[in-house]
């Protein structure tokens, strides 16, 4: 590869931000897709990376999702990620943090930040003693911000909700089997969720203990993770990993609808038309997982309270009716749709 304009993830990204700082060691990589709509706003990534190559792939790829993301959520940022290469032992300092936080606020707010892969609580409010634009901090109690997982849940509940009505025309979860796979903090606001509107549950995760108490919670049945995905249900929500719809996965899948809060579930951009040509209704995970994301906008845009968080993630089942019907009238699968109308938002093609 010649250069970083080769990369096949390279999409007229407005900046791309080489860090090095020899004294903490810090190697960095920041990257602003468009700021279209606001700044270029995505977390922080740290990671050992193989080769610094597939940190620049990863950085150029996830900062477009992001610009996708926001806007089709509605909100006025665009998309931006940071990947930190992370030696072998993945070592932490406060200085490599200090340093990254510095190399932000060098962009004088183009790329806002929040956690990521690989940060905590902790290694954002050292990045925040550099530089103000970063999102998602601890809040106060009360307040808008904070743990985004229950924003996304229900998101992604509203979401399954739209799905069972677009696929099998009903308007409740009543009597309806849902296989989710993963038991953390979206699988299982969703599971509370949908428990009480009378859903059958099927859940696995690897943790066994998480898998059981959150079954017995909702009085839900433990599934084998190895068995989720095929799980004859009216709904498969994953809620754990992404890449797991694959040509294999797909072809074994048991349920007329795929639609839960993972990151990434398509492995590829093919198997978003082999899900379609199984017929099954799949909801687009960065428009159905976008719950989490409009409150912590919400938070640092300062354009709202807790209602208004809600009434912004009660809009995610429009958007994806939206990206449905336009799937059904043009034959295009619903990954597509959604991409598309992310690039018109942010003024591309
Ligand atoms: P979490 O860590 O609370 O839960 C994830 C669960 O997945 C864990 O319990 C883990 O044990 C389980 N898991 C891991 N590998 C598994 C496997 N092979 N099979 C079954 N279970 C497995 O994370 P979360 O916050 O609930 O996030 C879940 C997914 O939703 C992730 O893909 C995340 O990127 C995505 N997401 C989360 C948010 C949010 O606000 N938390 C927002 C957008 C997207």
């Amino acid at each position: 590869m010649d250069s970083l304009w080769d990369f096949p993830d390279f999409d007229a990204h407005e900046l791309v931000h080489f860090v090095t700082d020899q004294t903490s060691g810090l190697r960095a990589v920041i990257a602003v897709h468009s700021t279209h709509l606001g700044p270029g706003a995505g977390g922080t990534r740290f990671w050992h990376y193989a080769r610094t190559g597939d940190a620049i792939a990863d950085v150029l790829r996830l900062s477009r999702g992001m610009s996708y993301k926001n806007a089709m959520a509605g909100l006025p940022l665009g998309g931006g990620k940071a990947v930190i290469l992370a030696d072998e032992g993945r070592t932490k300092t406060p200085e490599l943090f200090a340093a990254f936080g510095r190399a932000v606020d060098g962009l004088g707010g183009r790329y806002v930040t929040a956690e990521d892969v690989g940060i905590n609580v902790a290694d954002m409010v050292a990045i925040s003693q550099q530089t103000k634009f970063v999102a998602g901090l601890p809040v106060a109690e009360g307040a808008v911000g904070g743990d985004p997982g229950p924003h996304t849940s229900y998101g992604v509940f509203l979401g399954v909700k739209a799905a069972v009505k677009q696929a099998l025309g009903k308007d409740s979860l009543s009597g309806l089997h849902i296989a989710l796979q993963g038991a953390g903090s979206v699988a299982g606001g969703l599971a509370r969720r949908a428990a009480q509107e009378g859903a059958r549950l099927s859940i696995a995760d690897i943790d066994a203990a998480r898998t059981r108490k959150l079954a017995d919670e909702v009085g839900g049945t433990v599934v084998a993770v190895d068995a989720i995905m095929t799980l004859e249900a009216d709904v498969l929500s994953p809620n754990a990993l992404g890449a797991i719809l694959n040509e294999q996965s797909i072809a074994a899948l048991n349920v007329p609808i795929v639609a839960g809060g993972a990151n990434n579930q398509l492995a590829t951009r093919a198997d978003g038309d082999r899900v379609q040509a199984r017929g099954i209704l799949y909801a687009p995970d960065y428009v159905i997982n976008a719950g989490g994301i409009i409150n912590v906008s919400t938070e640092y845009v300062g354009d709202g309270d807790e209602d208004k968080v809600r009434e912004r993630v009660e809009r995610i089942p429009g958007r994806l009716e939206q990206i449905w019907a336009e799937s059904v009238a043009t034959g295009v699968n619903p990954a597509e749709v959604a991409d598309a109308m992310a690039r018109k938002l942010i003024g591309r093609d």
